[in-house]
This record gives structure tokens, sequence and C-alpha cells, in this order.
């Protein structure tokens, strides 16, 4: 018998018929013989409206009330999916993150799982029932409140679950068919990957891809979960995420040298122009940025001017982050003996992923090449050991996307069907 974990996200709870359609599915999996565990979302868009209901009662939000409140959307769908399965005649109970012994640091609005000891959850499987897990929410033991593990947090919970129970899979269900090459709103001719490792798949949500919550992907890396992310609209298998090296003996892998290509549109440039090249500039600049709060993506540095000996350096960073590390630096412009700054929220991302790189020769030519012939000005360039970005401007980020997809052989013979799916 094999332990199953599943996670159903909002959009496939999002209305009676719909949790009904997930108990069913629930139940076919317990029919087949398996120890099932749910982890669920709060349905549809409950989250976010009671984070509007909390804006509208008060400017300013207390976080402990706020995971309190938000917590409570998760109650309310694994009540109904619980209630829904035992009216099945099947035997089904739901839990609190916390009942279910999900333990967290105690930073509220972001919890990091420490522990998870699913004690009640284990008993209740021995029993034979199938177990639902409340989503996205923790306990924390020395302030002894409610947590929450920030927004599309439950696939981290589901994962956890997972590791916790030594399952045999974690299944994602969500409303995309699976991880695809790259977003299919973008690049029409995308293709559904059967399996990706889960270095490629940290990369890629680290990149910009919204299939699957990075944490999430962080902790089924760590403690060895495989993960199977597919839809819940049809019974067809999605893609797995895998560690290479835990797969079975003998068995390999045909890899493509990329595997995916991402864009994202969420970050800001800031060019601090005119900086003495001397040792400590960095240093002192991203300390600044750093207690602002803001987390930097990509950095680059100019070559000094010979004349002046003053040199530019560009980062970028989250657009929500962009105004507190903008003011940060303005207040620093004395000691960091900054001309001026400048601000572009107008830039797009790009990356391409694949871990065959490490090996593969002419990857970062073939990728050049390709954002040439499409006519692509490039403004920054990283790199990771399996990863280029680079960042161009916004309006012809996705351009560049569908070149690259091309040029690398990424493209399928039909365009990828899109439901009117988010991936969550
Ligand atoms: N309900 C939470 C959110 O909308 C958690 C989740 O969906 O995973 O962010
Ligand atoms: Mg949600």
């Amino acid at each position: 018998m094999s332990l199953i974990v599943q996670k159903f996200g909002g959009s496939s709870v999002a209305d009676a018929e719909s949790i009904k359609r997930v108990a069913k599915r629930i139940v076919d999996t317990r029919k087949a013989g398996n120890d099932v565990v749910v982890a669920v979302s709060a349905m549809g868009d409950t989250t976010d409206d009671l984070l509007d209901l909390a804006a509208a009662v008060a400017p300013i939000q207390a976080p402990r009330e706020l995971d309190m409140l938000l917590s409570a959307g998760e109650r309310i769908s694994m009540a109904l999916l619980a209630l829904a399965i035992k009216s099945m005649g099947y035997e089904a109970r739901s839990y609190t993150g916390s009942q279910a012994g999900m333990i967290t640091d105690a930073v509220h609005g972001a919890a990091r799982i420490v522990d998870v000891t699913p004690v009640r959850l284990r008993e209740a499987l021995d029993d034979g029932a199938i177990v639902i897990v409340a989503g996205f929410q923790g306990f924390n033991r020395d302030t002894r409140d409610i947590t929450t593990l920030g927004r599309g947090g439950s696939d981290t919970t589901a994962v956890a679950l997972a590791a916790a129970l030594q399952a045999d899979v974690c299944e994602i269900y969500t409303d995309v068919d699976g991880v695809f090459t790259s977003d299919p709103r973008v690049v029409a001719k995308a293709r559904k990957l059967d399996r990706i490792t889960s270095e490629e798949m940290l990369e890629l949500a680290g990149s910009g891809a919204k299939v699957l919550h990075i944490r999430a992907v962080e902790y089924a890396r760590r403690h060895g979960v495989t993960l199977h992310v597919r839809s819940s609209f049809t019974p067809d298998e999605g893609t797995i995420v895998y560690d290479p090296a835990r797969l079975p003996e003998g068995e390999t892998v045909e890899e493509s040298v990329i595997t995916g290509v991402a864009v994202d549109l969420s970050e800001a440039k800031i060019t601090i122009v005119g900086v003495p090249d001397v040792p400590g500039v960095a240093a002192n600049v991203f300390t600044t940025v750093a207690k602002s709060g803001a987390n930097v993506d990509m950095i680059v540095q100019n070559v000094s001017a010979a004349a002046t000996g003053l040199t530019d350096i560009s980062f970028t960073l989250p657009k929500s982050e962009g105004q507190a590390a903008l003011s940060a630096l303005q207040r620093e412009q004395e000691a960091i003996r900054f001309q001026s700054l400048q601000y572009d929220d107008q830039i797009g991302k790009l990356s391409v992923v694949g871990a065959a790189m490490r090996s593969a020769t002419g990857v970062s030519a073939k990728f050049f090449e390709a954002l040439f012939a499409a006519g692509i000005n490039i403004e920054m360039i990283t790199t990771s050991e399996i990863r280029i970005s680079v960042v161009t401007h916004a309006d012809s980020v996705n351009d560049a996307a569908r070149a690259v997809h091309a040029a690398f052989g990424l493209d399928g013979d039909t365009d990828a069907v899109v439901h009117a799916g988010t991936g969550r």
C-alpha cells in the first residue's frame, strides 16, 4: 500500500461543485488501495478577499491577527472537503495546521516550517481515514500563535507532510497540465515536460515560473520528496519533479540542453551612477539596500572610466521593494559618494535553464545569436552553472522568449492548450 500526499490549490476547490469533484478524485485514489493525505488551499480567491476585508477595517495590519484571519480560509475548504468525502461513504478527518503538527518559526506571514509532528495524522491513517490538512498554516511553540507560510504556501505544506510521513509521492494538483518549457500564455508552442530535475525547477521558479512555490521545491529537494505536478481537471499524467541522484539504479533520462525558458516582469533596475572605484563601495551599497529589506537579484558593475576613476553599479530587485531601496540609498548619498540614482521599472528578465548546460558547449553562443537575430537589446547578463539570464526592455522580453524557445528546439508541433489557469 502506498501513501500519497495530494495538494489541491484554490482554483481546484473554488465552489461546491469543484469540491465534490476533488472529493471524488481523492476517493478514487483511496479505492485504488492507497493511504491518502490531502493538503488543501482556501477556496478560489478567499485569501485575497480576506486581505481586502482586513484592509477595509484597518489601515495598518497586525501580523498576528492577519494570520488568524487568513488561516480561516483553509479551515473552510478542509472541512467542506471532509464533509464531501464522508457523504460519499468514506471516513475523512480534517485538521488545522497546528493539529497536524506543522511547527514553524514565529515569523507571521512568512513562517518557515521547522518541524512536523504528524501524530494525529498517523492515528487517523491507522484508523483507515482519509486525512485532510489545512494548507499554508502552522503553529509556533514559543509564541503559541498561528502562523502562515506566505502566499502560495500550501504547496510547502504538502511537501512537508510528504517528507514527514515518508510518502511515496507528493501530487500537486493545479489548473495547468504540468510544468511547461515556458509559460504557454507567452510562448504558444510551449510543451509540457514529462520530467524535470528539482534543481532545474528551482532555477525556473526563481526566474519567474509560477507553477510551484519556490520554498516547496527547496523543501522537496532537501528532503528527497518526488513531486508530481498535474491537472485536477484531467486524469492525464503531469510533470515529475525528481532528484536525478535518487533515480533507481540503471535508469537514465534523456536530457535536452535547455529544459525551460522563463520570463519575469516583476523586477526593476536601479543604477547608482558615478561611484568611486575603490574597495568597500559595493559593500556599502548593498548593506544599505539590505537594510531597506530589499532582495537583490542581478548585479552588474561597469568598468570605471580611466579619466574619472568613477563607475556605475546596477542591480535588479522586485518592483515592490524599489521605492524603499531608493530612499535608503538616497539617505546614504554622502557616505557612498555616488553622483545620482536611476530607476527603471520597464525591464523584463529572460532566463534559460538546463542541467545539461554544465557539460554542453556553445549554449551561450546559441542563446545570444537567437537574441541578436530577433533584434533584442540586452541590458544585463548573469549566469549560474545551469542558467543564463538577461535583462531586456519589458516590451521585448516576450519576443525574446519565443525566439530563444525556438532556437533551442523546444517548440512543440501544436499550440499548447491554455485553460483559464493561473497555475495556482
Ligand atoms: N490560500 C493561500 C494563498 O492564496 C495559500 C495557497 O493558496 O497556497 O496564498
Ligand atoms: Mg490560494
